[in-house]
């Protein structure tokens, strides 16, 4: 199994940003939870887990520059995790986003969907969306996750939780395995 996270965004342009919380900042966190997830469960049978940080390049290349290392790499499935942000403070709940008519995608996507029933946030559910580079250009399935908006000063605030993204890490790290079969 080899699976790529993308850390969402970059240094430069960190995203949505609300209540001490940049998209950026989170997907960098909660990548190394997921990462560890998945190595400690995979010991038996030697997970390859590579997070791809386009930090390092300035948007709107960073986008560009991420799918062609992600393509480079020829994994099983690139994952990358974002936060949601409005301009309506009360804009809230969780949401996954695949590419349309990609049957693994999808099932990852509902894998995942699937999780969030632990999170305390309402489910918008699967959103298949073909306008987005990232899932658009990568070759092998590709899903963006938003599981809350950091907009909403509520939902943030699970973000403050010492374990909050632990959390949210370790339910994305079990859905890519179920999706693998390793569950
Ligand atoms: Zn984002």
């Amino acid at each position: 199994m080899k699976i790529v996270l993308s850390d969402a965004h970059c240094s430069t342009d960190q995203g949505a940003a609300a209540h001490g919380w940049t998209e950026y900042k989170y997907s960098c966190l909660v990548n190394e939870i997921i990462k560890k997830y998945i190595m400690d469960f995979g010991q038996h049978f030697n997970p390859v887990v590579s997070i791809v940080d386009g930090g390092r390049y300035s948007a709107p290349a960073e986008v560009r520059t991420t799918t062609e290392i992600v393509n480079g790499i020829e994994p099983d499935a690139v994952i990358e995790n974002h936060l949601n942000g409005s301009e309506h403070q009360e804009a809230n709940g969780s949401a996954v986003l695949y590419y349309p008519g990609s049957e693994f995608g999808e099932a990852l996507a509902n894998a995942i969907n699937d999780r969030w029933q632990y999170l305390p946030f309402k489910e918008r559910g699967l959103k298949p969306r073909g306008d987005i580079y990232l899932l658009r250009k990568t070759k092998c399935p590709a899903i963006i996750t938003e599981p809350l908006f950091v907009t909403n000063k509520q939902e943030a605030g699970y973000l403050d939780f010492p374990r909050g993204i632990e959390v949210m890490g370790n339910l994305i790290g079990e859905a890519i395995l179920q999706w693998w079969g390793a569950l």
